[in-house]
């Protein structure tokens, strides 16, 4: 799945603040708007094939960020955390 950067914004919401990234299938819509604060935001260029690292988000800022997490917990099982 493409990776999609996110430039920061001028609020000060904890998502948005310093850009943030976000894995997403081709067949979703592109993020306009900080999950967070609803803030417009705009996206970077998708680093798809880019070797350089991103710094995830850790799970707990996420999560505090109103992510839903999901993890893998069998064949085609996912359990939320
Ligand atoms: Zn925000």
């Amino acid at each position: 799945m493409p990776i999609y950067e996110y430039e920061p914004c001028s609020g000060e919401c904890r998502v948005c603040k310093s850009g943030f990234t976000l894995t997403r299938p081709l067949s979703a819509p592109p993020v306009v708007n900080c999950p967070l604060c609803r803030q417009p935001v705009r996206k970077l260029i998708s680093a798809v094939s880019s070797p350089k690292i991103t710094k995830p988000l850790s799970v707990s800022a996420a999560k505090n960020a109103g992510f839903k997490i999901f993890k893998k917990v069998g064949s085609g099982e996912y359990e939320r955390q």
